[in-house]
């Protein structure tokens, strides 16, 4: 009977062994998937973050390029490095962004490397390397990004002028343009230019805006001057080798090295013509050396009963912009 028993229990244990065997694969198996699922979220979720970053980086480097332009605007004292500085205001924002996912038990850190100028000079280049870490899983990225400076809906001004016309008089804006008064008139006074009076009471446009007029030989197409006349109403930015990009007009250069942007800077109409005036160009009006403020000749691109709309440009410019040569 004894026997028996064992003999029994012998063979129970004989025929539920590969049921235990299975049960152990089983939640072997199971964990094995819970593991490997847990990994993918985990993977997912730091792809998350980058992108977080890589949406965030050049909304808040436009934001970072606006105030310190309004900040220059307001001071007329350029930024002494403006590539440092917005480098360093940058990193200040995204350190809240990293800080909010580090006190979620995050482990995440991104530093802006370089803040440059762009080929294109409506971009502001921005490189940032953002590191991951959660678990066993850790990442790290660079990224590359270009901040765009002339979005319609969010428009940066031009900080260059109000840092020019400090020393000469008052400069006021209105919703969209500079107007300098009596400023520009004295700076070119006090340089020796002809006919600088031509620039009492002149204006430029105070936000950066692409000029949809491309190829710019079309400027002069029609010889009526109407596609001119609307670039100018519209307040147009160019891009151009000798102006000055945004970097730099934040340090108050109005040419550098870089591929840069140029503006028409305007005299009010007038009742009688001057067939010569400094080239109502802002590289131009605002050259570094004497030398670089040169003459440019008249151009009537309106006519509204006495008053005659003019500009003064040289034959570089003209041929530029595929208008009449001198
Ligand atoms: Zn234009
Ligand atoms: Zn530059």
């Amino acid at each position: 009977m004894d026997n028996n028993g064992y003999v029994m229990t012998g063979m129970s244990f004989l025929l539920i062994l590969p049921i235990i065997v299975l049960f152990m694969v089983l939640i072997n198996l199971n964990y094995a998937d819970t593991e490997s699922k847990s990994q993918f979220i985990q993977s997912e979720s730091i792809s998350n973050v980058v992108h977080d970053f890589e949406l965030n980086i050049p909304c808040l480097g436009r934001q970072v390029l606006k105030e310190e332009a309004f900040t220059v605007v307001n001071s007329k004292k350029p930024l002494f490095d403006s590539r440092k500085s917005t480098r360093d205001n940058l990193q200040l924002k995204i350190d809240q962004i990293t800080q909010s996912y580090n006190n979620k038990g995050w482990h995440v850190n991104c530093t802006v490397q370089s803040i440059s100028e762009s080929d294109d000079p409506f971009q502001v280049e921005v490189t940032s390397l953002v590191m991951v870490q959660k678990g066993k899983v850790a990442h790290k990225q660079v990224i590359h990004q270009k901040i765009p400076i002339n979005d319609p809906n969010d428009p940066l001004p031009d900080p260059m002028p109000f840092v020019k016309c400090k020393d000469y008089g008052g400069i006021s804006i209105d919703s969209s343009r500079i107007y300098y008064g009596h400023s520009l008139a004295s700076y070119l006074e006090q340089r020796g230019k002809k006919n600088w009076e031509i620039y009492e009471n002149a204006s430029s446009p105070l936000f950066i805006k692409k000029c949809p007029y491309d190829p710019f030989v079309g400027h002069g197409v029609p010889n009526t001057m109407e596609t001119l006349k609307n670039c100018l109403d519209n307040g147009f930015y160019h891009e151009s080798n000798d102006g000055a990009c945004y970097l730099c007009r934040l340090e108050g250069k109005s040419t550098c090295f870089h591929q840069g942007l140029e503006i028409f800077i305007l005299p009010p109409p007038i009742n009688n013509q001057t067939n010569s005036a400094p080239c109502s160009v802002d590289h131009v009006v605002f050259g570094d050396d004497n030398d670089d403020i040169y003459p440019g000749g008249c151009i009537q691109y309106h006519q509204e009963g006495n008053l005659i709309f003019l500009l003064y440009l040289d034959d570089s410019h003209r041929k530029k912009y595929g208008l009449p040569p001198i």
